[in-house]
């Protein structure tokens, strides 16, 4: 299938989805689809930079030092590499609307980026009597980088009830979340988008089927 380039996604004047809660999710929200054709959204490195930083995961002026430094080739062996994660992660989503496991392969896969990302938990103190988990990413090295994005991965399985992590309900739409709202009946990516859709469409239906009655 072929694939919307960058320039044609920035003509459109699209941006990114943070709908889901938690940013594997948003992560694999960056591949959508327009009437059924997959849209990146993130074509390259620049696009990756933007997104790491909307997402809120890194400073913008660390994000820097790796657009600085990384050469031409890195740049797109990395993004190569993110396509090929996030399509682990869509999988992992598939998986649970199932109701299957967690692929193995996207534990080993998960654990083998951390490992090389050499993602070693450290304690960092804000102040006296503030602490946080962290590991020391350095941002001159790509598989330092993707260690960040693994643990986005990590944080999907092992910090979220599976249970809540879902697809939009909408056939023709691809975004997945996690259900994070007080009685569990999140259906929709958005509301304003998918949810009155499907209105619409019950409405449409309901007015067709009063008028089909009412036919000779
Ligand atoms: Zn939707």
């Amino acid at each position: 299938m072929s694939t919307i380039t960058s320039e044609s996604a920035a003509e459109k004047n699209l941006d990114f989805f943070f709908i889901a809660n938690q940013p594997a999710l948003d992560l694999a929200n960056t591949l959508i689809a327009a009437k059924g054709v997959p849209l990146e959204l993130m074509p390259n490195f620049h696009s990756f930079c933007r997104w790491v930083e909307k997402a809120g995961l890194a400073p913008v002026d660390q994000i820097k030092r790796a657009s600085q430094t990384w050469s031409r080739l890195q740049e797109e062996a990395f993004m190569d590499g993110l396509r090929d994660y996030r399509a682990r992660v869509k999988e992992v989503i598939v998986a649970l609307g199932n109701k299957k496991p967690v692929p193995n392969s996207f534990v080993e896969e998960t654990n083998r980026l951390l490992i090389e990302a050499n993602a070693v938990v450290q304690v960092e103190a804000h102040d006296a009597k503030t602490f946080r988990r962290t590991w020391p990413l350095n941002w001159s090295q790509p598989k330092s980088v993707f260690g960040l994005i693994a643990e986005t991965g990590l944080q999907l399985i092992c910090d979220c009830d599976l249970s809540l992590v879902r697809k939009c309900e909408s056939p023709d739409c691809v975004l997945a979340f996690y259900d994070t709202t007080k009685n569990h009946k999140r259906r929709w990516c958005s509301m304003d988008v998918c949810g009155n859709r499907h209105k619409a469409t019950l409405h449409r239906r309901k007015v067709q089927g009063s008028s089909a009655q009412r036919s000779p």
